[in-house]
C-alpha cells in the first residue's frame, strides 16, 4: 500500500508497507525465511553492495518481511525510516553507535526500565560512553549537564513501570538548542498514545515486544527516524555526517538526507554488530500491529478502570496510574497521551515486602512474570525479583520499594481483573 499520510491510524496498522505477494497473490505478508538472495548479474551485486540501488543481499543487512514491519512502524510513528532490530535494547545499541563516539555522552532521564538504566548506566561504559542521569521532572537539570560532547538526549514518553509522563515539547527545545536529538522510547505509550515527532522528537525507539507485538510472543526492536534533524549543520556526527571509511568515502546525510541515521545503522549498524529481527518475529510483530488500535483501547480503559478500584483499597497506600485526578502526571497526560494513560501502573501495599510476595502468589488471571504488553495481565513484585539485589535504599531510588508491585493490565474482562485482584488482596 501507498503510505499517505491521510489514512486513518487502524487503517495504516493494516496495510502500511504491505502489499499482496507479487508471485504467489498471498494476502498476508510471507515470512521470508532466508538467509541470502541471488544477485542478477556481477554488476547489480556490485551496486547493492556499494549503497548505490537499494536490494536484498543478506538477511542480516535487510529481508522482505523485516521491510514490511520497518515501513509499517515509520508510518504509523509519522516517520521518514525505520530500522528493526533484534530487540528493545538492540535498538538502543545500534541508535547510540550511530550517534556516539568514543568518549563522547548522553543524558537519560532517571525514569526508564530498570535495563535501560543498567545498559546505558554500566554496559555502554565498555565504548566509551558515559549517560548522565537526570529527573525527568525538571528539565532543566537536563540542559545543566550538556556539554560539548553530548550528543543526545532520552526519555521515555510513559515511563515503565511508574507512568512518569515527560514534557516532550520541552526536552525537545533543549536538545535543539545544543544542537543534538532527542530520543524518545515510546514503548509503553505506543504511536496509538503518543505522538513524539509532533512534539518535536528527532528519534524514536520500541521495544516491539510490548505493545506492538502485543501478544507476549516475539522479542523484536525498532528505531524510527523523523527525518528532521540536520546531522551535518555542527559537525558533531561523524558517523552520520562526515566520510564513511567502509563505504568508499560515502557521507550518508549527504546521500540520504532523511533516512541517514537509518541507513547508517543499517549498513554499518547491523552489520558489523549484528542484531537482525528474525523474518519469523517480523511476522509476528506485524500481526500483533494490526489489532493495535483495538487493543490499545481496552489496555488503556482496563487499566483505569483497575486503577480506580485498587485507589479504593483498605490494603492499598497509593496508586501511580497518571489518569487519577490527584496524579501529578495527569496535565501531562492530557497533553501527550489524550486517549488515555499507558495500562502500566505500580502501586503500593501498606504491608510492605511480605504482603507484596503474598500477593503475587495469590493472584490466578495475573500471571507473575518480568515482562509487560501482553494481551494477558501481568503482575511482578519488583524487589523480590528484578530489583532483589538492590539495597532497599536503591530499590526506594529506582521506584522499586519493598511495598510496590508493577501491573501490566490485558485486555481481558475487567470484572474479572478486579475480582482476582480483590480475592488475591484479601489474602495478604
Ligand atoms: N524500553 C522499555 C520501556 C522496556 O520496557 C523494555 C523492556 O522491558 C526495553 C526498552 C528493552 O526491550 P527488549 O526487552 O525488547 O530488549
Amino acid at each position: 500500500m501507498t503510505t499517505k499520510n491521510d489514512y486513518g491510524f487502524e487503517t495504516i496498522a493494516i496495510h502500511a508497507g504491505a502489499a499482496p505477494d507479487p508471485v504467489t497473490g498471498a494476502r498476508a505478508t510471507p515470512i521470508y525465511q532466508t538467509t541470502s538472495y541471488v544477485f542478477e548479474d556481477v554488476d547489480q551485486a556490485a551496486s547493492l553492495f556499494n549503497l548505490q540501488t537499494f536490494g536484498n543481499i543478506y538477511s542480516r543487512l535487510t529481508n522482505p518481511t523485516v521491510s514490511v514491519l520497518e515501513e509499517r512502524v515509520a508510518t504509523l510513528e509519522g516517520g521518514a525510516a525505520a530500522l528493526a532490530v533484534a530487540s528493545g535494547h538492540a535498538a538502543q545499541m545500534v541508535l547510540m553507535f550511530a550517534l556516539l563516539e568514543p568518549g563522547e555522552n548522553f543524558i537519560a532521564s532517571t525514569k526508564l526500565y530498570g535495563g535501560s538504566i543498567t545498559q546505558f548506566g554500566v554496559t555502554f561504559q565498555k565504548m566509551g560512553w558515559t549517560c548522565k542521569f537526570a529527573d525527568p521532572d525538571r528539565p532543566e537539570d537536563f540542559k545543566a549537564r550538556i556539554d560539548e560532547k553530548t550528543k543526545a538526549i532520552f526519555i521515555e514518553s510513559s515511563s515503565n513501570p511508574g507512568g512518569v509522563i515527560t514534557d516532550i515539547e520541552a526536552f525537545a527545545k533543549i536538545a535543539h538548542d545544543a544542537g543534538i536529538p532527542l530520543i524518545v522510547d515510546n514503548t509503553c505509550a505506543t504511536p496509538w498514545g503518543c505522538r513524539p515527532f509532533e512534539w518535536g522528537a528527532d528519534l524514536i525507539t520500541h521495544s516491539a515486544t510490548k505493545y506492538l507485538g502485543g501478544h507476549g510472543n516475539s522479542v523484536g526492536g525498532v528505531i524510527v527516524e523523523s527525518g528532521e534533524f540536520d546531522y551535518a549543520a555542527s559537525g558533531r556526527f561523524p558517523s552520520v555526517a562526515a566520510p564513511c571509511p567502509a563505504y568508499h568515502g560515502l557521507n550518508f546525510y549527504e546521500t540520504f538526507g532523511r533516512f541517514a541515521v537509518t541507513a547508517y545503522s543499517r549498513a554499518v549498524g547491523l552489520r558489523d554488530l549484528g542484531p537482525a529481527l528474525s523474518p519469523f518475529n517480523a511476522f509476528m510483530l506485524l500481526t500483533g500491529i494490526e489489532t493495535l488500535p483495538l487493543r490499545m483501547e481496552r489496555h488503556v480503559a482496563n487499566a483505569l478502570k483497575v486503577a480506580q478500584w485498587l485507589k479504593g483499597h483498605d490494603k492499598v497506600s497509593w496508586v501511580s496510574h497518571p489518569g487519577l485526578p490527584d496524579s501529578k502526571y495527569r496535565e501531562l497526560q492530557e497533553k501527550y497521551l489524550p486517549r488515555g494513560a499507558a495500562p502500566l501502573f505500580t502501586f503500593g501495599l501498606k504491608d510492605g515486602y511480605e504482603a507484596g510476595i503474598r500477593l503475587v502468589e495469590a493472584v490466578n488471571i495475573f500471571s507473575h512474570l518480568a515482562n509487560i504488553g501482553d494481551t494477558r495481565s501481568l503482575i511482578l513484585h519488583p524487589s523480590s525479583t528484578t530489583h532483589r539485589q538492590l539495597t532497599e535504599e536503591q530499590q526506594n531510588a529506582a521506584g522499586a520499594g519493598p511495598d510496590v508491585v508493577r501491573i501490566s493490565i490485558g485486555i481481558e474482562t475487567v470484572e474479572d481483573l478486579i475480582a482476582d485482584l480483590d480475592q488475591a488482596l484479601s489474602q495478604v
